[in-house]
């Protein structure tokens, strides 16, 4: 019996192959399994056509078997088989896809055929060191079996074989230093790999398993009577069939697709949403996707891995491909089907495919559609996703330089301070006074605190609302946002806020000019803190209050001082604000009449701190502070 050659091109592909495209051994099996469905597929699809094929759906499946003494397992198909020729053409040439043919000869029928790459079938040869085939096709009344041990060739040989169908047999390598290739031929390995593989398969994935049991209680039996066991095998199917996702939505009740989430994603509580989306067109995929309840414990850690899990057909693909969504909706979990992907698709290749694109824009507008829904129709859920995700979303507006703020802008929530409770911007936007020119907001830890900044106090008692912003990333957002709606945000320690009548602010500005060397003196003491100082009238009952100038606030420097190597010459421009009402101020004026400087720079220095610490910024010295608090009070 005369060895074939593979085709030369084949061979180095063939190395190729079973050595780099499948970085993961075990998807041989879902390989030879879509190949079989696809037969079956065929056969079926024949049968339709021509009457003097016999055979109905219900009797189409596959059938895995293994035996461990001889190191083999077997997959066998009734589905269409392969002729002598096509054994030669299919397994014979790596890269030549029966499957690719048929679908061209029948162009105009809707068939749903996974293969279409030719080489699944060589990935048996990650696993086997030899793998034989016996074939034998619809309409003929000849076998043949194509055998070969990977890249010298393979042989042709005439077989019996009563049946229409395929029979694969895999001799699984010896185990080498660091693969077990033994698993395979486990039952549980092989039941399991299904279960994560091919679940959807169509036709029933069947195999013999043994299970144990408790043998019948004899009648006589006594008092000091023990249970006795017994194994047994039992056929049991593998797969599942029909995927919920592809289920109509009307059929499936809320609890199975709360228990798929469950199962599916690990999680012990019940999803926010569920989404299903099923379109046609550019993106042909159909789609199941979960907001999840809670936030993962790992979520905001480099550990976590956003994606859906992809499949083509119902195979799947990829447990979790993280291109199909971006990085602020990370925390949908989900499973994307399409019929316009190749199973035989690596990471590499996946991330230039442009199919996958189209899906992932179509995926990101069903997504924040939904969240967008959710919000005005679901509050109390949408709060729950808010305080679990909420701060993805803001990264997201801020990430890329701010390039999907108009996508995610309306998902936002910030604490009201007149009401005490998450709004929208939009909410915002609708109860503001005709008069208001900006969207106010006050940045740092602790919304309570917030509330009760000087400049907060002031805002409020004009009637308009505050946002307060209690968590790093919201002043950096907003920045990047500038405005919303035109409305520009404006911090409430940016300086001048305008909210002064013409009246303060012509007594400001005298006192500034009738305090000019005084402010002169305390600018000097402070030795370079602030870049100015000046008069605030609207400071109510504050004494003194801190207010920045250009870009950086207060706030972001406590956040940039944060990160590591970060803060570095990270300051922000500050400028001294004082009460021109309060006792405090009259005490400054008194001090520099009679020329005492040294009262003059604990005084300032005292302000400054006190500033400071309404900002909730860190003081520089507290030691020096402490004791310049205690000489005060001696
Ligand atoms: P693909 O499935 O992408 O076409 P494969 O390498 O997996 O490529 O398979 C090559 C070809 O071999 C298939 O297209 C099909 O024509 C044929 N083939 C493989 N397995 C079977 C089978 N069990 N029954 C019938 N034909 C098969
Ligand atoms: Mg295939």
């Amino acid at each position: 019996m005369a060895m074939r050659q593979f085709k030369a091109e084949s061979k180095k592909l063939l190395d190729l192959m079973i050595n780099s495209i499948y970085t993961n051994k075990e998807i041989f099996l879902r390989e030879l399994i879509s190949n079989a469905s696809d037969a079956c597929d065929k056969r079926y699809f024949k049968s339709l056509t021509d009457a003097s094929i016999d055979i109905k759906k219900e009797d189409l499946q596959i059938h895995l078997s293994v035996d461990k003494d001889s190191r083999t397992l077997s997959l066998s198909d009734n589905g269409i088989g392969m002729t002598k020729d096509e054994l030669e053409k299919n397994l014979g040439t790596i890269a030549k896809s029966g499957s690719q043919d048929f679908k061209a000869e029948n162009q105009n029928e809707n068939i749903d055929i996974i293969g279409q790459f030719g080489v699944g079938f060589y990935s048996a040869f990650m696993v086997a060191s030899k793998v034989t085939v016996v074939s034998r096709a619809q309409g003929s009344n000849e076998a043949w079996q194509w055998e070969s041990k990977g890249v010298e060739g393979y042989t042709l040989t005439p077989a019996d074989k009563e049946t229409v169908g395929t029979d694969i047999t895999l001799v699984i390598k010896e185990d080498a230093e660091n693969e077990d290739y033994s698993h395979f031929l486990e039952e549980y390995t092989l039941s399991d790999l299904v279960k994560k593989y091919s679940d959807y398969i169509r036709y029933p994935i069947t195999m013999y398993r043994e299970k144990s049991r408790q043998k019948p209680k004899p009648e006589d039996a006594g008092d000091d009577y023990k249970p006795e066991y017994e194994t047994y095998t039992e056929l049991e199917t593998l797969n599942s069939m029909v995927p919920i996702w592809k289920r109509d939505k009307k059929d499936v009740k809320p609890e199975e697709y709360n228990e798929f989430y469950k199962n599916k994603f690990m999680d012990y509580t019940d999803p926010l949403r569920v989404i299903t989306s099923r379109t046609e067109g550019t993106a042909t995929y159909t789609a199941l996707l979960f907001i999840p309840g809670q936030t993962p414990y790992d979520y905001y850690t480099k550990e976590y891995e956003k994606g859906l899990a992809l499949y083509a057909s119902g195979v799947m693909i990829m447990e979790k491909c993280g291109d199909l969504l971006p990085d602020y909706f990370s925390f949908v979990k989900g499973v994307v089907d399409s019929e316009d992907l190749s199973l035989n698709i690596s990471r590499e290749t996946l991330q230039k495919d442009s199919q996958l694109k189209l899906i992932r824009n179509s995926l990101e507008k069903k997504i924040k559609n939904e969240l967008h829904a959710m919000q005005v129709n679901d509050r109390d859920k949408y709060e729950t996703f808010w305080k679990a995700f909420g701060r993805q979303i803001k990264f997201g507006i801020y990430g890329d330089y701010g390039m999907h703020k108009d996508l995610l802008a309306d998902l936002l929530m910030f604490y009201s301070a007149k009401e005490q409770k998450l709004i929208t911007l939009d909410e915002y936007l609708e109860k503001m006074p005709e008069d208001q020119k900006c969207i106010y907001f006050a940045a740092g830890d602790e919304v309570d605190r917030l509330g009760k900044l000087p400049n907060a106090q002031l805002v409020l008692s004009k009637g308009y609302d505050l946002l307060l912003c209690s968590e790093d990333v919201d002043e950096f957002c907003l920045q990047i946002m500038h405005d919303y709606k035109e409305k520009e945000f404006k911090n409430i320690n940016s300086g001048d806020l305008g909210l002064e009548t013409e009246e303060e602010k012509k007594a400001a500005e005298e006192a500034t000019t009738e305090n000019k060397e005084l402010f002169e003196a305390i600018k000097k003491a402070l030795n370079g803190k602030v870049k100015d100082v000046k008069v605030n009238p609207t400071l109510q009952d504050h004494p003194v209050s801190l207010s920045s100038e250009g870009g950086l606030s207060m706030e972001m420097e406590k956040v940039l001082r944060k990160m590591p190597a970060n803060g570095e010459g990270m300051e922000s421009t500050k400028i001294l604000e004082l009460n021109p009402n309060h006792a405090v101020f009259g005490a400054l004026k008194a001090a520099f009449a009679v020329n005492d400087t040294a009262k003059i720079d604990k005084y300032a220095e005292l302000l400054y701190d006190q500033a400071l610490l309404i900002e909730g910024l860190p003081l520089e010295d507290p030691v020096a502070y402490a004791q310049l608090v205690c000489e005060l009070m001696k």
